[in-house]
This record gives structure tokens, C-alpha cells and sequence, in this order.
């Protein structure tokens, strides 16, 4: 890592505790158990931490804590302008700490680090701004019922939540489950990725350190059968959040159906980005390639379906190709690093396996094809950045989500053909469509089932635009005012006058 540079102390000091223990009613403990479990740098394969593993007696405690801070404690009940003020002081001290923040996301996830300084770290704060500025926005309403009643609403917090999230933005989704629940008025117990617990850790003592009361938010790691499945089961539980998989999110839905949570899914996908030959082809190749190399292409949106019209399919695919030949791949702490390594050696394993997949199908690598193993990178869990020409939509690299730095080009005829390949998929999360037609762009940014849908360019997120899936890519909607519906729940009110 001869270009990288020294680590920050605070993310030292953080690392060199001989045991991260998870945040339960507002202090530091270690697992009921006393189990613990390490997390790995995935360039190296070496240890970065050892982690307090929770499981079902842990989850357990933190829920009860939750339950007593949301029935019995100030937060639901505090001042909207003092629950923003204590919001407002988490935004200043994940600013106040970003560069340490984005050191210890990029050592336990693996992105570049210039991903996480510009993405990661600055969209959480963004999350964390924008919610605080809703607490005093949100209101009910007075209802014209009849002359002899006073009839209104009641918006009120649901109580307490379970959210579980994922290893590709570990601190930025913690941010998009946190920040809308707590401004709301509810109580956690959230439950990180086994792969990358630090970042939320260290925003629970970042979060204590604004004031947020005890019990109010805990944290709980550990892994997804024991603690995950605990929190999704439990009675006092009254919402959960998750985002992840499509096969753990069908899961969690029957598991939840026994206690009736309410429940809301961010799930995979396989989204088509569709280029036609008229659009601005250098952007398009940009945006193309961003779409997928973005973050290791550990991404649930992820343009992983490249439709080209047939006329620009060749020359696209190998000016893609070049492109992905020409990134700069290497341990995320390097500045210059452009894709890092995947997150462990199990997702290694899955995408690899998926590049022999392809093969087997009858797919051509025009670019990479497998694990990165240059000098330095040897211990790390590296994949090229392949691009796979040759490739039918009912091929299962087509179908299927690979959660990693692989895209599969495909021709189309026209835009029927484009739009019935687009939607020809069991997800919906998002789309992208690159023409210089304006009408074209409406008809088909209508056309498609997706969540969200880009025009002229790809992986555009802001925290006002709400974010979510049609299909099996999930249901409920984060960011952006609908995510206060996930987190509030309507009360009517009658009153005889
Ligand atoms: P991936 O396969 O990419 O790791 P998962 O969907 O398995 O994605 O994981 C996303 C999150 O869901 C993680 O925090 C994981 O621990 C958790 N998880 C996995 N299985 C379960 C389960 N059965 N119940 C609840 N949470 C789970």
C-alpha cells in the first residue's frame, strides 16, 4: 500500500481495542455469550477487529431497552425543535469525523477511498440533515367529519424498530434506516452486517456523544441466522426495516407474518440500463461503466443488464471494455484506487463462481473474466472488471444478481424490444435509459417497472428522492418524504363537540 496514507489516530486508537462490544440501553457490553467473531480488511484477508457477536438473548436485552426508552422514556415525547437539535449534533460529528469515518468504512469494506470520503461518509450526513429538518415539519390533519365533531389526525411514531442492513454501504445505510426512524420518534435495535459492523459501531458512540438518550438506539452485530432472525421474531418488536437480499428478504416477510410487523423490504435487483444508438455515446459509456464498477458493483441498483441497440452493440461493448480494462484496481486506502476488492472471501467465491457461470453459458469476457491476482493484490478478494458480450436474457448471469464488478451486454432492436427486455426480469429496482429523444426518454421512463429510473445517467441519489423497488426487488420506499410513512403510523381522533 506504498501510496496510502497513515491512518487516522481515532480510527487507530478505534481498531486497536482488543474488542468492539455492541451499544444495549446506552453502554458498551459484550455479547450475553461472551462469543466474538473478527471482521477482515478484504484486501488483505488479515483481521481488522474483533466484534461482540449477539444473538438471541442479546437482541433480546436491546429490545427490551428499546421498549422501555420508546414506552417510558423522552424521546417520543421530547420537543420536535430538542430531537432536531440532537440530530442536527450527529450531522456536525459525522462531519466533524468523516475523514476517519471514510478510513474505517474503506479498511472494513473494502471501497475506494475516495468513494467513501466523496459518497459514503457526506451522503450519511446529508441523511441525517435532511430528517432532522422534517421532525417539525410533520403534522396531521383536521378532518371535515360532521357539525357535532372535532375530528383529526394523529401522527404518530410506530414504536420500536428492528433494522437489519447490508456490507455494501455499512454506514450509509445505517443513515438511511436511523435518521427517518429516530426523527420520527421511534426507538432501534439495528443489526449490521456481519462483514462490516465498525462504521455503525462507531456512529453509536458518535450518536451517544449528541445526546440521544439511552435505549433510544442500540446496536447490535452479529449474524444473520441467529441475531438477525431473533429481531425479525421477536414480539416487541413493531417494525422492521431491512435491506438485502431478495432470498433473506422473502424470509424475513414470512418470519415476520407470526407477530403481523409491519415491514419493509429494499431487496436485490438486475437492472437494465438501455443505450440507444442516438444517445451521447462517450456519456454513455461513462455512465455505463459507473453503473456497474461502481463500489466493486456491490450495489443493488447496479446497470449489471446493458441493452444496446443493435446498430451501436460492438463498438459499444468494446469501448466498455477498454474502459474496464483502464480502471485502477487496487487496496481501497490507495488514493488512486478506482475499484477495490469484494467484501470477503464468500462473495469472492460467488462471483467468481458466476464468471464460470458464464463461460459454461456460452458468454465471452471481452474484459477481465476473473479474480485479480497482480502482484500486492495476491491476499485480497479482487475481481477484474469483466464484461461479458454474447449473453441472452434467459441466461442465469442475465436473470440472476452477482453483486459484483460483471456486466452483461446484450443487443436489442428497437424501443419495444428494449422495453420488454428491460421489464423481462423478476426485479424492479431501478433502470437507466441514454437517448438524446426527450419523448422516447418519457415513454419508456414509464414504460419500465422499476423503482427508480434514470435518463442520461446512472447511480444519481439524493436523500429528497425516494428510493425502492417494484416486484421482488421489495416494497416501501426510504429517503425522500415517503420514508416517513414506513416510520409513522395514523391515529383518528373523534371528539364530540
Ligand atoms: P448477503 O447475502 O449479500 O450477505 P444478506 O441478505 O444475507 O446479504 O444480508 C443482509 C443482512 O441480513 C445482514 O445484516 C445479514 O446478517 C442479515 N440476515 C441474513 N440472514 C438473515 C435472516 N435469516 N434473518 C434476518 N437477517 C438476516
Amino acid at each position: 500500500m506504498g501510496t496510502a496514507r497513515a491512518l487516522d489516530s481515532d480510527v487507530e486508537s478505534f481498531l486497536a481495542a482488543p474488542l468492539r462490544r455492541m451499544l444495549v440501553d446506552g453502554r458498551w457490553v459484550e455479547a450475553a455469550s461472551g462469543r466474538t467473531f473478527e471482521t477482515v480488511n478484504p484486501a488483505t484477508g488479515e483481521a481488522l477487529a474483533r466484534v461482540a457477536e449477539g444473538d438471541a438473548e442479546d437482541i433480546d436485552r436491546a429490545v427490551r431497552a428499546a421498549r422501555r426508552a420508546f414506552d417510558d422514556g423522552e424521546w417520543p415525547r421530547m420537543a420536535p425543535r430538542d430531537r432536531e437539535r440532537i440530530l442536527a449534533r450527529v450531522v456536525e460529528l459525522i462531519e466533524r469525523h468523516a475523514a476517519a469515518l471514510a478510513q474505517l468504512e474503506t479498511l472494513d469494506n473494502g471501497k475506494a477511498i475516495a468513494e467513501s470520503a466523496s459518497v459514503d461518509i457526506p451522503a450519511a450526513a446529508d441523511t441525517f440533515r435532511y430528517y432532522a429538518g422534517w421532525v417539525n415539519k410533520m403534522s396531521g390533519e383536521t378532518l371535515p367529519s360532521a357539525p357535532d365533531f372535532f375530528t383529526f389526525t394523529l401522527r404518530e411514531p410506530v414504536g420500536v424498530c428492528g433494522q437489519i442492513i447490508p456490507w455494501n454501504f455499512p454506514l450509509l445505510m445505517a443513515a438511511w434506516k436511523l435518521a427517518p426512524a429516530l426523527a420520527c420518534g421511534n426507538t432501534v435495535v439495528l443489526k449490521p452486517a456481519e462483514q462490516t459492523p465498525l462504521s455503525a459501531l462507531r456512529l453509536g458512540e458518535l450518536l451517544l456523544e449528541a445526546g440521544v438518550p439511552r435505549g433510544v438506539v442500540n446496536i447490535v452485530p452479529g449474524f444473520g441466522p441467529t441475531a438477525g432472525a431473533a429481531l425479525v421474531r421477536h414480539p416487541l418488536v413493531d417494525k422492521v426495516a431491512f435491506t438485502g437480499s431478495t432470498e433473506v428478504g422473502k424470509e424475513i416477510h414470512r418470519a415476520s407474518a407470526d407477530t403481523l410487523k409491519r415491514i419493509s423490504l429494499e431487496l436485490g435487483g438486475k437492472s437494465p440500463n438501455i443505450v440507444f444508438a442516438d444517445a451521447d455515446i462517450d456519456s454513455a459509456v461513462r455512465g455505463a461503466l459507473m453503473g456497474v464498477f461502481f463500489n466493486q458493483g456491490e450495489v443493488c441498483c447496479a446497470g449489471t443488464r446493458l441493452l444496446v441497440e443493435s446498430s451501436l452493440h460492438d463498438r459499444f461493448a468494446e469501448a466498455l471494455a477498454a474502459a474496464a480494462r483502464g480502471m485502477k484496481q487496487g487496496p481501497g486506502l490507495d488514493p488512486e484506487t478506482q475499484i477495490g476488492p469484494l467484501v470477503s472471501a464468500e462473495q469472492l467465491e460467488r462471483v467468481t463462481g458466476y464468471l464460470e457461470l458464464g463461460l459454461r453459458e456460452g458468454a465471452t469476457p471481452l474484459a477481465g473474466g476473473g479474480r485479480n491476482l497482480a502482484a500486492g493484490l495476491e491476499r485480497g478478494y479482487f475481481v477484474q472488471p469483466t464484461v461479458f458480450t454474447g449473453v441472452r436474457n434467459d441466461m442465469r448471469i442475465a436473470r440472476e444478481e452477482i453483486f459484483g464488478p460483471v456486466v452483461a451486454v446484450m443487443p436489442f432492436r428497437d424501443e419495444e424490444d428494449a422495453v420488454l427486455q428491460g421489464n423481462d426480469t423478476t426485479y424492479g429496482l431501478a433502470a437507466g435509459v441514454w437517448t438524446r429523444d426527450v419523448s422516447r426518454a418519457h415513454r419508456i421512463a414509464r414504460a419500465l417497472r422499476a423503482g427508480t429510473v434514470w435518463v442520461n445517467c446512472y447511480n444519481v441519489f439524493d436523500v429528497s428522492a425516494p428510493f425502492g423497488g417494484y416486484k421482488e426487488s421489495g416494497y416501501g420506499r426510504e429517503l425522500g418524504r415517503q420514508c416517513l410513512d414506513l416510520y409513522t403510523q395514523t391515529k383518528s381522533v373523534w371528539l364530540r363537540v
